[in-house]
Formats: structure tokens, C-alpha cells, sequence
């Protein structure tokens, strides 16, 4: 958010020209979970340098790469792209692509990262105007718990266990269970739906399958994402 708009005004900043080359220039990355998992490390510093040569491994050998300038650029260029698409999709891919922890200030620990935080407090809000919970309460350190659960990496899971938000929230853990099971299926969507014996209904798509589609296209349009015309 304010580091990506920084990071999108930097490469604004830097260029009209880097932007006109870039258009005639092979597509960067395959698809654009890469682009975005490029894009968000990037712009938290997190990518190490051999991290960034691997990736870097399809540019076309013009001279033009992604380390350095270029690199922070493009890293703009896809960040930028990313103002497309509905805020709620936005802060979707925030929260699936950010870091999500950081060291503490005060004593190093590992910490949830504020920003990526403040991305799943903006999905949970996202899940109450969605309407799947009509008429029903439900505490918000609990939906924020369920959220941060949803998008937590492996080994970042077991820092949000449903019944610590139950007795928290002084809810039964049965009904934390319901939630999070309404708002996994929101995000993640369904294969199919059964209901009742045999009656199969057609799955549902969920909003972080619609924010990924339709970053694709965006970054597809943009040429930053595409098939790679074997440069000879
Ligand atoms: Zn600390």
C-alpha cells in the first residue's frame, strides 16, 4: 500500500522509457504468480540476490534484466498494475503474496508483518460486506484470525489455531469451525456443492481464483506476463 505506491512513483518516476522498451521487450515471467511473488519480495527487500538471478532466467539476452534499477522498476511496473482491479482483490493478493512475518522490533522474534496484517483486516472486512453472514454475528478477532489462517503459509499456520480464537472470542469452537469453513469456501470457492443425498450442485468460484484471473489478463495485456518467444 504506501511502500507499493512509493515503489510504483519510483518507477513512474524513473520511466517513460524503460516502459517504451519494455512494450517491445519478451514478456518476463510465465505467469503472474511469479510476477507477483517477484513484485511483493521485491518491494519488502526480502528477495536475495540468487533469488532474483533465478528468476530472472528468462529475459531475453538484450542486456536488459531484472537486477537493479530495472529490477525495482518492474517490480513498480507489475505493483502498479495491480490498481485494475477492486480493492478487495487487491488486498486478496496482498495477503497471499506478502511476507507475512517479520523480525520484532524489540527483540528480533518473528512477528506477523503489520502491512501484510492490515491486508487480511481488509479481507475480513471484505467477508462481512459479502454478505455470507447475513444477520449473523461474528467477532471480529475471530474473522481476522480465520482470514490470517487462510493466507498463512505452512509454517506459519500454527501461529492461528481455531479453538485459541474460540476462547478468545468466548465462542464455542463449533461455531468458529462454521465460520471458517463459510469463509474458506468464499475464498477458495468450491468444486461442487452437495446438498442433501446424491443432489450435486455446480461449484463456486471463490474471490482469490477471481483477483488471480484477472491479474493474469491485466499483466498479460501489459506484457509483463506471456509465453516467451524462444529469443534464438
Ligand atoms: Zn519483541
Amino acid at each position: 500500500m504506501t511502500r507499493n505506491d512509493q515503489l510504483a512513483g519510483q518507477a513512474g518516476a524513473q520511466s517513460f522509457h524503460d516502459c517504451q522498451e519494455r512494450t517491445v521487450s519478451e514478456p518476463l515471467f510465465k505467469g503472474a504468480h511469479q510476477a507477483l511473488t517477484y513484485a511483493f519480495n521485491y518491494s519488502a527487500g526480502a528477495l536475495d540476490r540468487p533469488a532474483m538471478v533465478k528468476m530472472a532466467d528468462r529475459t531475453p539476452r538484450t542486456g536488459r534484466g531484472l537486477a537493479g534499477v530495472d529490477g525495482a522498476a518492474q517490480a513498480g511496473f507489475i505493483l502498479r498494475e495491480l490498481q485494475a482491479l477492486s480493492p478487495l482483490h487487491q488486498r486478496i493478493l496482498e495477503a497471499r503474496f506478502m511476507p507475512q512475518t517479520t523480525p520484532c522490533p524489540c527483540c528480533r522474534s518473528s512477528v506477523w508483518d503489520q502491512d501484510w496484517f492490515a491486508a487480511v483486516r481488509a479481507v475480513s472486512e471484505g467477508v462481512m460486506l459479502s454478505g455470507i453472514f447475513s444477520g449473523q454475528i461474528v467477532h471480529r478477532a475471530v474473522r481476522d484470525g480465520i482470514v490470517a489462517r487462510y493466507f498463512a503459509e505452512k509454517g506459519n499456520r500454527s501461529r492461528v489455531l481455531l479453538k485459541d480464537l474460540a476462547l478468545h472470542a468466548g465462542v464455542s469452537e463449533r461455531t468458529v469451525t462454521d465460520q471458517n469453513g463459510k469463509i474458506t469456501i468464499w475464498l477458495r470457492g468450491a468444486r461442487v456443492v452437495r446438498k442433501g443425498a446424491g443432489v450435486v450442485e455446480d461449484g463456486k468460484k471463490g474471490e482469490e481464483a477471481r483477483a488471480m484471473e484477472l491479474i493474469e489478463s491485466v499483466l498479460r495485456g501489459a506484457g509483463i506476463v506471456g509465453e516467451n518467444e524462444a529469443a534464438a
